[in-house]
């Protein structure tokens, strides 16, 4: 069997090997290859130790040396290169006491997480699979390497990982890791939560979110944040045990496309807007993307018909970006006359209806100059005219408006 790798990969092999260590590419990438997928990066994995990389490339980066990792650039992208190592004793359920280097590439590939992730790959060795990762990977499975239980009380970030890759590669988790998860899902609780947002995120962003829902019937929720067990059991989901799961409330999200604020709203879309919010930033997502996605879920679960007035109203109180995620989201609720809003939106865009203060006719300096004093009252007659031109945007000339207020005199003034 041979592998095709990028030539900066080869280049980097066939330099270790002339310095006479041994040198393989390894993990994601051999699976990612083995699947007809494209790899996101190439680790190469090697018995020369991080000096001896160092004394053989003379310009690297030192990307994780206490761990064993040097980073070799070549033409401008990195490529990260580990020596073989085994991992010590593991007291707090994450990281390893020490790491200890080792000649064994067996020894190092037995560290690794699945059977899929451990398998290395050289042009002179061929494919190299200790543990029958290829089997697996033939048979869509995610099985530890060794004892699940072990292996999940080690690093429970494992946990979470076996639920992304099932995802990722639309694999099942074969039966003793998957008991084991169940077994080992309080271990959660040692691993920081910015770990579990990648891992979640990542899951929500692959081509099968769906399965994020084995996050609650494995029994991890209640160790990911406060209420994320809520998230799959509002909204007319069934309960597990109702006979069909209740994965299929979450079957539809595949259909949002995989952007991070998007599926985490849809996600959370059966939510009170800042219950999710509130998970969104226990899981230390970025502000961008909480406000995106709090914004998405408000709006998703207000009433929205197809009527002008009504969608300005909308856009007048979010982003373009967030109103369309909000009709993404009402569309897999099964909402109707959406078709009909992104016309009316449409138009509402090419017209350039007034949809905020800073578009409207007057401002707060008009109204001093006719006599309003400074203060709270400004703002207020601004909204309250805003309000006027979301429903009738002819009227946003300055004229209009001011007609509009004397009109109004006695309430405003
Ligand atoms: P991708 O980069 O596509 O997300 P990957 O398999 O490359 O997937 P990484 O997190 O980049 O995943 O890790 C690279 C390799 O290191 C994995 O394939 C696996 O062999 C090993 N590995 C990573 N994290 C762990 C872990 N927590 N426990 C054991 N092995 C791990
Ligand atoms: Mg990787």
């Amino acid at each position: 069997m041979r592998i095709e790798m990028p030539s900066e990969v080869e280049w980097v092999i066939k330099k270790i090997r002339e310095h006479g260590f041994e040198a393989y590419v390894v993990g994601g990438c051999v699976r990612d290859t083995l699947l007809l997928r494209t790899p996101g990066d190439w680790d190469i994995t090697t018995s020369a130790r991080p000096e001896e990389i160092k004394a053989i490339f003379g310009k690297t980066v030192d990307t994780g040396l206490k761990h064993g990792t040097v980073t070799v650039i070549k033409n401008h992208k990195g490529y990260e290169i580990t020596t073989y190592r085994i991992d010590g004793e593991y007291h707090d359920g994450r990281h390893p006491d020490s790491v200890e280097f080792t000649s064994s590439l067996r020894e190092d590939l037995k560290r690794r997480d699945f059977t899929v992730n451990a398998m290395a790959y050289s042009h002179e060795t061929g494919l190299v699979d200790a543990f029958g990762g290829l089997a697996d990977l033939q048979a869509g499975v995610i099985r530890c390497v060794g004892c699940p239980h072990d292996r999940f009380s080690e690093d429970a970030l494992r946990l979470l990982r076996a639920v992304r890759f099932a995802a990722q590669l639309n694999f099942r988790i074969e039966e003793n890791t998957y008991q084991a998860i169940a077994d080992l899902a309080p271990g959660l609780m040692a691993v920081s939560r910015e770990r579990v947002q990648t891992e979640l995120t990542k899951t929500l962003l692959s081509a099968n979110p769906e399965k994020i829902v084995m996050v609650e019937e494995r029994g991890m929720s209640p160790f990911v944040t406060s209420c994320f067990t809520e998230a799959f059991h509002t909204g007319g989901c069934d309960a597990p045990g109702n006979g069909e799961s209740f994965g299929h409330c979450f079957l539809e999200l595949s259909r949002l496309s995989p952007e991070k604020a998007l599926r985490w709203a849809g996600f959370l879309r059966f939510l009170p807007a800042k219950e999710a919010t509130g998970i969104l930033k226990e899981l230390k997502l970025d502000n961008e993307t909480i406000a995106n996605a709090g914004a998405m879920v408000a709006a998703s679960r207000e009433m929205l018909i197809p009527e002008k007035p009504v969608i300005r109203r909308f856009l007048s109180r979010m982003t373009p970006y967030q109103f369309g995620g909000c009709l993404d989201i009402k569309a897999l609720n099964g909402c109707s006359g959406l078709e009909e809003i992104r016309r009316l939106w449409r138009e509402i865009a090419d017209d350039g209806d007034c949809l905020s203060l800073k578009e409207l006719a007057v401002d707060g300096s008009v109204l001093m100059q006719m006599g309003m004093k400074p203060g709270r009252e400004i703002g207020q007659t601004l909204n309250r005219l805003l309000e006027l031109v979301l429903t009738d945007p002819s009227l946003n000339e300055k004229q209009r408006l001011l007609a509009c207020l004397k009109k109004d005199e006695g309430r405003l003034m």
